[in-house]
């Protein structure tokens, strides 16, 4: 039996095209106009933000006569009074690897702000079952003892199976359809993959949500993972949170809550 641990991998980020910003700058009459964000998805939340009251230097609208000064500042203020729909402009897309059916199914019932691929369990023959293995039952000598057990059975039914029907010989289309017949004795804890995208509102409050305490545990180690990368490579969009330890595993909270 293969004992795994969720793993995350930022792959992508949403990215400023200098140029076409500068253009813009200059057609709204502040060429040098300029901020101190450590990343372009914290830019271009401040720029969406300011487009809106034109507040990129006083007097540009004549209401406005003083404006917030640097990144870090524009968005606390954002982020407090609630304004959390400029986040949305900044999209992350992230892979999360050895994760249960558990996680994904608990994952995909974040619905606004995301994009979501699923490896196929049809297409992809299962031929060993990896898995999480939460703690109470890790640490639980006899417990531990029948997971081990009915996992290698049913490793070992994948492969019978496989050989029964023999999936080898046949054409592309029935091996998927004897694959997926297969997969239903899988158990919901085997590891598999799911590439998941969000904007920067709805990563704030997923990782709100899952790294609670009453959360799921493997959920709660993939958000505190998730996480410790965002709190580092976006620091101004996280900086209100506070951290827990509940556990062993990072309870992640702020009192502004799901902007
Ligand atoms: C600890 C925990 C235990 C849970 N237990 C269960 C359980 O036993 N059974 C179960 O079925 N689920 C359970 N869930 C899932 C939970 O009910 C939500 O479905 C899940 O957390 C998604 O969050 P969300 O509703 O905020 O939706 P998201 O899709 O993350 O949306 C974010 C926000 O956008 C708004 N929004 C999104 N969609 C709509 C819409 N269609 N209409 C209006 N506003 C919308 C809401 O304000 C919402 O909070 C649990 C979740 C947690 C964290």
């Amino acid at each position: 039996m293969e004992i795994v641990e969720p793993k995350v991998f930022l792959i992508g980020e949403t990215r400023i095209i200098e140029e076409n910003l500068k253009s813009y700058l200059e057609h709204l009459g502040v060429p040098d106009w300029n901020t101190d964000a450590s990343s372009d998805s914290e830019k271009i939340i401040e720029i969406m933000g300011r487009l809106c009251y034109r507040s990129f230097e006083p007097g540009l609208n004549p209401n406005v006569t003083k404006v917030r000064q640097g990144n870090k500042s524009y968005l606390q203020h954002i982020i407090e009074v609630g304004h959390g729909s400029v986040l949305e402009h900044a999209y992350l897309n992230f892979i999360f690897a050895d994760v249960s059916r558990v996680l994904t199914h608990e994952l995909v019932r974040h619905r606004a702000g995301v994009a979501i691929s699923q490896e196929s369990l049809r297409f992809v023959r299962l031929e060993t079952l990896p898995m999480y293995i939460p703690l109470h039952i890790r640490e639980h000598e006899k417990g531990m003892e029948i997971f081990a057990k009915t996992i290698e059975e049913l490793e070992k039914l994948q492969k019978e199976l496989a050989e029964i029907f023999e999936l080898d010989k046949h054409p592309f289309e029935t091996k998927k359809k004897i694959t997926s017949g297969i997969r239903r004795i899988a158990p919901m804890g085997v590891a598999t993959t799911i590439g998941w995208s969000c904007n920067l509102r709805t990563l704030r409050h997923v990782i709100e949500q899952r790294t609670d305490p009453s959360a799921e545990e493997e959920i709660r180690v993939l958000f505190a993972q998730v996480f410790n990368i965002v709190k580092d490579r976006y620091p101004n969009v996280f900086a209100d949170y506070e951290v827990e330890i509940v556990d062993n595993i990072p309870w992640v909270k702020t009192k502004n809550k799901k902007v």
